[in-house]
């Protein structure tokens, strides 16, 4: 675990498994028609149980860049935010967009005044954007919302795996 405090909030990042964390929000790496897939989606509806997917049926889509918020079913959570990054195509759109799901996040935190939240890596697995060029502007969106005023005061961000914390922890030491 890796943690730095920015403008009294803390910011860590954890090598783990997403629905382990405990967070007021998790963020949920889904797809734009709510569907369930796999990655951190399947762990947090597997978790979570039916009643997500049931709330996200309702709901029934969310355009890439944007999140919108369900309950966490079994979850110790009381928010699930499900974030829909792009699938990497290499142009210029997909900084903007990726950055623009995190940001929907963290306003999302704030609607709900949210303490503590907690991210996946979007993006990085089924979607293919490339964890060197996912990470810093994770980190540059996380670290610009928490230096203004804001609810939250602690934000974690969930790796799975050696690559992706490696990743992270690159990004956060630039
Ligand atoms: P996307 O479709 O947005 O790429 P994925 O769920 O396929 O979403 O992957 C996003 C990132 O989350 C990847 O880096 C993947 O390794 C990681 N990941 C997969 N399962 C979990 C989990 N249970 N907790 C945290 N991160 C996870």
């Amino acid at each position: 675990m890796s943690t730095r405090t920015i403008n009294g909030v803390t910011l860590a990042l954890l090598k783990g498994n997403i629905v382990e964390v405990q967070a007021d929000a998790i963020v949920n790496a889904a797809n734009s028609g709510l569907r369930g897939g796999g990655g951190v989606d399947g762990a947090i509806h597997r978790a979570g149980g039916p009643t997500i997917m049931e709330e996200c049926r309702k709901i029934g889509g969310c355009p890439t860049g944007s999140a919108v918020a369900t309950s966490a079913g079994k979850l110790q959570a009381r928010y699930i935010f499900h974030a829909v990054g792009p699938i990497y195509s290499g142009t210029g759109e997909d900084a903007q967009l990726l950055a623009s799901a995190y940001q929907s996040c963290l306003d999302l935190a704030e609607h709900h005044r949210v303490q503590s939240i907690a991210f996946p890596s979007l993006s990085t697995g089924v979607y293919g954007y490339p964890l060197d060029e996912a990470a810093p502007i994770a980190l540059r969106t996380i670290i610009q919302h928490i230096q203004k005023p804001t609810s939250l005061q602690q934000v974690t961000v969930v790796l799975f795996g050696d690559e992706a914390f490696q990743a992270f922890e690159n990004a956060l030491e630039i």
